[in-house]
């Protein structure tokens, strides 16, 4: 089949390799669709989790490893013991590869694992024909929902998964820092759990109208316009209860924290390439609240029953559809020099 692989720095190559083999426990899934997470783009440009020195510590693998976690696709073959899942089944998966024994695991927050690691970071990813993951993994697409639509469950679940960590955010002034998939998840969370307003800024308005479409009442341009005041004037000075941090640079984590009021939650979802200054008095001073999210545990399903009950276009997230073949030159160095005017970039890998 074809895959591909993570050698290095910039360095990710499509080549020929045999087919995964089931294992127990295991499905092994024809892949439809893949997607290009923040993560990838940070792998590609990295390392920055990839195990390069060292064999992974839960899985043992080490690079040279097949990249990419977002995907759906049909089950084709099913392991020894598999009984919840057959052959024809259309499913997508969670990333999240656990030990099953730590006190995380066990209390069912399997997303902060003893031995956490993810699909295409610590075993060889999706980017490819076929891959072989654990049933824990997966998650069935309604009859209804498209494979098309059902990659973007993944990315979709960690809005959901930060704001049910945040709690009660009905009746809400809401801002959302960054409009990238995270971000924009974060808005159709937010109003799905009754946020009053929901307002989000980015560089550019590439992805104003997409943001709007899955819920946000405001967008601001920050190139245009000061945050910190537009806030000020969008909530005659009460500033938001919420705020998303999805970025992860110190001037918009700063952001967070001045949009925000007193006694504010600020949830913070960015991934910091450097760590911030942070304007920690005024943080202090208003009893805000620091909150921090990391991917999500079975929310997918959450996404996946709004996909099959919803009229929202939730496909149009996908701004470029492009071919495995093409991943270097239309995928991850288109995302090296137009980030901000995408918000998810889908492979296409088979018909089904
Ligand atoms: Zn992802
Ligand atoms: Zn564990």
């Amino acid at each position: 089949m074809k895959a591909a692989f993570w050698y290095g720095h910039r360095d990710l190559r499509v080549m020929d390799t045999p087919e995964p083999v089931v294992k127990p426990g295991h499905v092994k899934v024809k892949i439809a669709w893949a997607g290009i997470c923040g993560t990838d783009r940070h792998e590609y440009n990295g390392p920055v989790f990839i195990p390069v020195t060292k064999p992974n510590h839960l899985t043992g693998k080490i690079a040279p490893l097949i990249l990419g976690h977002e995907f759906s696709g049909k089950i084709v073959e099913v392991g020894e013991g598999v009984s919840d899942w057959k052959v024809g089944d259309r499913i997508t998966a969670s990333g999240n590869l656990v030990c099953g024994e730590c006190e995380w695991c066990k209390s069912g927050r399997v997303n902060l694992c003893e031995r956490l690691a993810f699909n295409g970071i610590g075993q060889d990813g999706c980017f490819a024909e076929y891959i072989v993951v654990p049933t824990y993994q997966l998650f069935k697409v309604p009859d209804n929902v498209s494979l098309e639509k059902a990659v973007l469950a993944e990315p979709l679940a960690c809005g959901v998964h930060s704001t049910k960590l945040i709690g009660d955010v009905s009746g809400k002034d809401v801002v959302v820092i960054g409009p990238g998939i995270i971000g924009i998840s974060c808005v159709s969370a937010a109003k799905h759990n009754g946020a009053k307003r929901v307002l989000i800024a980015g560089v550019g308005n590439s992805n104003e109208a997409r943001a709007r479409c899955m819920g946000a009442d405001e967008y601001v341009d920050v190139t245009k316009h000061d945050l910190v005041q537009y806030v000020k004037n969008w909530t005659n000075g009460r500033m938001a209860e919420v705020v998303y941090e999805c970025v992860g640079i110190e001037s918009t984590m700063e952001n967070a924290v001045n949009v925000s009021r007193k006694a504010a939650q600020i949830m913070v979802m960015g991934v910091y390439e450097k760590p911030p200054k942070f304007p920690m008095n005024y943080f202090q001073e208003g009893e805000r609240i620091l909150l921090s999210s990391q991917a999500y545990v079975d929310e997918l399903a959450i996404v996946l029953d709004r996909m099959s009950k919803e009229t929202t276009p939730y496909e149009d997230l996908i701004t470029r559809r492009i071919s495995l073949d093409r991943i270097v030159e239309d995928g991850f160095e288109e995302l090296m020099s137009n980030n901000n005017q995408h918000v998810k970039i889908a492979i296409k890998i088979a018909d089904l």
